[in-house]
C-alpha cells in the first residue's frame, strides 16, 4: 500500500554517527529542516554541508522540533539524551514524537515511553536493520514498537530512511524484534567465517566459492554485504563488534526473561566477547573471520 508524502516537518536529530549521519541527510533530502546534534562537532558540521542545520545542545535541537529522532550507541546515551537534565523531555514541546532508532534493551525503551507519557511526549522504538549501507541508500528495515496513531504519524518519516517499514506491537516491540535480528545476523556471519575459514584451508577457489554459494540456499544478505570484507580480509566499521556485544547482551537478558533458551545465541555472544578480549571490538561484525582464523591457528 502507499503511504502519503512526508508533510515537510522539522526533525531534531540527535546522534549523527556511522548511521545518524547519513539517516539525518536522507531527511533533508526528503525535504525536511531536520537540527542535528552530536557529541562530536565534526558530525554535526557534515550534517550542515548536507543542508540540515547544527545545534549545540539536545536542548537547542529539539525546542522547535516536531519529531525528536535518536540514534546513539546504547542504553545509557539514550537514558541520558531522553531523560537526563538537558534532555529531550524536558525541553521538547507537548506532543512532540521522540522516535529512537537505537538499539536498547526492550525494558528501557518501555521505560522511557512510560515517562515521556508523563510529560505529554509520545514515545516510538523504531530499530533498524540494513547497516551502514541500508542507513546511505535509505533502505533499513524499520521494526516500530508503540501506539499504532503515533506509528501512522511517522511512518511517512521513516519511509524516508527505509522500505521495509512495520509496526510491530506496543512498546519496547521494536527492540524484540530487533534482538531477534541481531541474533540472526550474529550467527550467519559467524557461519559464513567458518566456512571461509574452512573454504581458504581446503585449497578451493574463494571468490568463485562465494559467488556461487550466493546464489543458492546459503545466500543472504549477510554474505552479500559482508563478501568483500571476508574476501579482503578488511574490516572498517560498518557495525563495530562493541556494539555487537551489547546487543548480544540485550539478546540473551530478553530471552532468558522470558524462558527462551538459545544455544547457537549464547555461543555467538561468547565469541562476539572473545573478539573484542582480542582487540578487535573497533571492527566491523565480519572480523568474526578473524576469531575463527585464530582457532584454525592461522
Ligand atoms: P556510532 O557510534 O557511529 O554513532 C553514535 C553517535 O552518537 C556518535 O556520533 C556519538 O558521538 C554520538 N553520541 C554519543 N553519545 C551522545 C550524546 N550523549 N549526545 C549526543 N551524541 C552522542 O554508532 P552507529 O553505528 O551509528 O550506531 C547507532 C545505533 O544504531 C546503535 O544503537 C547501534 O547498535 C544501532 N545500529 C547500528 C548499525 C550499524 O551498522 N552501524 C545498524 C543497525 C543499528
Amino acid at each position: 500500500m502507499d503511504t502519503p508524502a512526508a508533510q515537510p516537518r522539522t526533525i531534531a536529530f540527535i546522534g549523527l554517527g556511522i548511521m545518524g549521519g547519513p539517516m539525518a541527510a536522507n531527511l533533508v533530502r526528503a525535504g525536511h529542516t531536520v537540527i542535528g546534534f552530536n557529541r562530536s562537532r565534526l558530525a554535526v558540521d557534515r550534517l550542515v554541508a548536507a543542508g540540515g542545520r547544527g545545534a549545540d545542545s539536545v536542548a537547542e535541537a529539539v525546542a522547535d522540533a516536531d519529531a525528536v529522532i535518536t540514534m546513539l550507541p546504547a542504553d545509557a546515551e539514550v537514558t541520558e539524551v531522553a531523560l537526563g537534565k538537558g534532555g529531550v523531555l524536558s525541553h521538547a514541546r507537548p506532543g512532540t514524537l521522540l522516535i529512537d532508532m537505537s538499539t536498547i534493551s526492550p525494558q528501557t525503551a518501555i521505560a522511557i515511553a512510560h515517562t515521556g507519557h508523563e510529560k505529554d511526549i509520545r514515545v516510538l522504538d523504531a530499530p533498524v536493520s540494513g547497516g551502514e549501507a541500508g542507513a546511505i541508500e535509505a533502505v533499513l528495515s524499520i521494526m516500530a514498537g508503540g501506539d499504532a496513531a503515533d506509528f501512522a504519524e511517522a511512518e511517512p518519516v521513516l519511509r524516508a530512511l527505509g522500505t521495509t517499514v512495520v509496526h510491530v506491537g506496543p512498546h519496547g516491540a521494536g527492540q524484540t524484534v530487533k534482538a531477534a535480528n541481531q541474533l540472526i545476523v550474529a550467527a550467519n556471519i559467524q557461519a559464513l567465517a567458518e566456512a571461509v575459514v574452512f573454504l581458504r584451508k581446503a585449497g578451493a577457489d574463494l571468490p568463485a566459492a562465494l559467488d556461487v554459494l550466493g546464489g543458492g540456499l546459503a545466500g543472504s544478505t549477510v554474505l552479500t554485504r559482508k563478501k568483500t570484507n571476508m574476501l579482503d580480509r578488511d574490516f572498517p566499521p560498518g557495525f563495530r563488534i562493541d556494539l555487537h556485544h551489547k546487543d548480544m547482551t540485550i539478546v540473551t537478558d530478553a530471552a532468558r526473561s522470558v524462558g527462551a533458551v538459545l544455544p547457537v545465541g549464547a555461543l555467538v555472544a561468547q565469541l562476539l566477547a572473545s573478539a573484542r578480549a582480542n582487540g578487535d571490538g573497533g571492527l566491523d561484525h565480519s572480523a568474526l573471520l578473524r576469531g575463527v582464523e585464530r582457532l584454525s591457528g592461522q
